[in-house]
């Protein structure tokens, strides 16, 4: 028997509509916001992602999916989409075109990583950009659109975590200061810290490990310049309008050097040490840095795998077939057929019979199915002209003309969810 490869799986009906539905209510909100879908495609170049996501980060150095192609290109599978979508927005021009643009992207991604649970390595991401607006009221208003999604689709207990990690300038003294202060003490720190010492110490604040010791060092917040103080001022402002509740975080960083000012988090209870959902935050260099124009960029990304973990039980629930069509004799059958046809036409979900049973097996099945009609067809009926109705909830049953399938609908249409 062939099998899913490792860390891979299927999403069987039953799991599949919890994912249609957040995937619609991102769509229908992100909507609200001007947001627009992009679809680019599965594998980009590999430089592409050594340019953005960076050549000394996990993702790029031990999680790509790089192979050569027939054509002896070097081809890498996402292992995100923010790449890919800048990447476009350049190629395209679309800076000429529009002042901000809007985009969102959602679809699988793929990065070959450690075996773990609920990690799997074709996972899914949805995922926003804003480039081409710098203003803090876009960040603060990017922030509430998630959070008006994650509460839509009936999330609770979040908390979102923010900071402003500078710009080149503030936040290159601070990193002078942090070498400074952590010269002597860089030995009490694990090892993957000592390792970022040298590379890029202000990762040492976003270490799990050291939380206790990383709380001792000075904070990023208190070293800010004056633009970006009033920067986050006012996105702190922005939010506070919009009734958005955060928790200042000054150890939330994002390693490369295109990321600046807002960076935010949100976390979820239930989800272990590993709890964050989404991040996301302000890139104002990599559009230049991918060779596009000096656009600003603001966005995030979030992890459908795990989104659909912590989903509430009954959200996104298989909708129910509204008729199971019991029916007996081959007359019936017929007749049954040309029914479901005009049903399914006027937007009603039918399930036949799929094969010649007794009466009693057909309404088991129907009972299992979850409809919330079965429709009983027999020689009997037939020879009347009617079809029987039977709301499978409390057994209530009508008879109704076959002549006329509009009255049948209507029926069928009343209680609907
Ligand atoms: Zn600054
Ligand atoms: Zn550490």
């Amino acid at each position: 028997m062939y099998r899913a490869v490792e860390a891979t799986r299927d999403i069987l009906p039953g799991e599949i509509e919890r994912w249609q539905f957040i995937e619609q209510t991102a769509r229908d909100i992100f909507a609200r916001y001007g947001f627009r879908e992009i679809r680019t495609p599965i594998f980009e170049f590999t430089d592409l992602f050594k340019r953005s996501v960076g050549e000394a980060t996990d993702i790029v150095s031990k999680e790509m999916y790089t192979f050569t192609d027939r054509g002896d290109r070097s081809l890498t599978l996402r292992p995100e989409g923010t790449a890919p979508t800048v990447r476009a927005y350049v190629q395209h021009s679309i800076h000429k075109a529009e002042e901000s643009t809007r985009w969102y992207y959602a679809g699988p991604m793929f990065r070959y990583e450690r075996k773990q649970k609920g990690r799997y390595r074709q996972f899914a991401q949805i995922g926003v950009e804003v480039l081409g607006a710098d203003e803090p009221h876009v960040d603060a208003e990017v922030i509430e659109m998630v959070m008006f999604f994650l509460a839509s689709v009936g999330l609770s207990g979040l908390v979102l975590h923010l900071n402003s990690i500078g710009c080149k300038t503030c936040r290159d003294a601070f990193q002078e200061d942090l070498h400074k202060t952590l010269a002597p003490l860089i030995g009490e720190f694990c090892s993957d810290c000592a390792r970022r010492y040298d590379r890029n110490v202000l990762r040492i604040l976003d270490c799990k490990v050291d939380r206790e010791r990383v709380a001792k060092l000075p904070s990023i917040l208190d070293n800010l310049c004056s633009a970006c103080e009033e920067h986050f001022t006012a996105v702190r402002g922005a939010l506070d309008d919009a009734g958005v509740s955060y928790v200042l975080t000054p150890h939330l960083v994002r390693g490369l050097d295109y990321y600046m000012r807002t960076a935010f988090e949100v976390t979820a209870p239930g989800l272990g040490a590993q709890n964050a959902i989404l991040g996301g935050g302000r890139y104002d260099g990599l559009v230049k840095q991918l060779g596009g124009p000096d656009v600003p960029g603001f966005g995030f990304a979030l992890g459908l795998d795990r989104l659909v973990m912590i989903l509430p039980e009954n959200a996104g629930l298989p909708a129910a077939a509204d008729i199971f069509l019991v029916v007996l004799g081959e007359a019936a059958g017929k007749e049954a057929r040309r029914l479901a046809l005009t049903l399914r036409h006027g937007g009603l979900r039918v399930v036949l019979s799929p094969a010649p049973r007794s009466m009693k097996s057909q309404m088991r099945a129907a009972g299992r199915s979850g409809a919330r009609y079965a429709g009983i067809l027999g020689e009997t009926e037939l020879a009347a002209g009617q079809i029987i109705l039977k709301r499978l909830s409390d057994g209530q049953q009508e008879a109704c003309a076959l002549g006329s399938p509009e009255s049948l609908m209507e029926v069928l249409a009343h209680d609907r969810s």
